[in-house]
């Protein structure tokens, strides 16, 4: 996974939301986090009980007196904001801007995305010192997130961009899904050793039961190997040698 961004909170006040956050964060394998001026000072008891363990896993929090210093070695920085505000800054949702995020720290760049402060947010001078504005659209007539549920959203972004393993995975080795012809063909080859061999007893019930059965397969979606094993199978059940 590229680098992952590092998340500044600035002057939060409760050590609650700061251990949620920290939470948040090493849920989706976010680890650097910063805090600017908290409230109530650091270390936090409330932090570390709301934290999970987090805490103690990750690096230490570094603690700083002013934004400007916080960000002093980051190359790419981005503001978080519920409402955009009336700036020249490109306001991204959190999936563009977890895009944006990978191909800078693709480039080996250390990005930082800032927090604002439970009662007042970011200050437009704080939010000058991005690249761009984060907002996570959700309801605009109630669209203030508590501070740790903002981190975890897009937190979880970055993940699900960061993280190439696709969404799911079978690993197939050498083989391929069969064709529906070779599907069919097992099918059809199945059915009628079945009908020789007197498996459908009432006629009415066989289309249903050919459906069934077939459904069945569908299901497991076979592969060509499968095919040929299912083929192997049939003639075995048949006392047929295998060529
Ligand atoms: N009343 C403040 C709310 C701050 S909530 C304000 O209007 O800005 C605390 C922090 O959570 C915010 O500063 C921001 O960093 C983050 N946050 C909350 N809701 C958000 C949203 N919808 N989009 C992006 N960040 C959000």
């Amino acid at each position: 996974m590229p680098n992952a961004p590092i998340f500044i909170l600035i002057e939060p006040q409760m050590g609650e939301n700061i251990g949620a956050s920290a939470r948040a964060m090493l849920n989706c394998g976010i680890t650097e986090l910063r805090i600017v001026n908290p409230r109530d000072g650091w270390p936090s008891e409330k932090a570390h009980a709301m934290s999970s363990g987090a805490l103690d896993i990750m690096p230490p929090v570094q603690i700083f007196e002013n934004v400007k210093d916080a960000i002093r070695d980051c190359h790419t920085v981005y503001s978080t904001a519920a409402l955009p505000r009336t700036m020249v800054k490109p306001v991204m949702t959190p999936r563009a801007a977890v895009r944006d995020m990978v191909e800078h720290a693709q480039n080996h760049e250390k990005i930082a995305v800032l927090f604002g402060r439970e009662r007042s947010g970011l200050s437009n001078e704080e939010i000058a010192l991005s690249h761009a504005l984060i907002s996570i659209p959700v309801n605009p007539e109630f669209s203030s997130l508590n501070l740790a549920q903002a981190a975890l959203l897009i937190g979880y972004e970055w993940r699900m961009m960061a993280d190439q393993t696709p969404p799911v995975d079978i690993p197939m080795g050498k083989s391929f899904p069969a064709t529906q012809k070779d599907f069919d063909d097992v099918m059809t080859r199945l059915e009628n050793e079945l009908t020789q061999h007197g498996f459908f007893r009432v006629d009415e019930m066989k289309d249903l039961m050919k459906q069934n059965i077939r459904n069945m397969f569908m299901r497991a979606q076979p592969t060509d190997q499968e095919i040929k094993t299912f083929h192997g199978i049939i003639t075995a059940l048949l006392g047929k040698k295998l060529k």
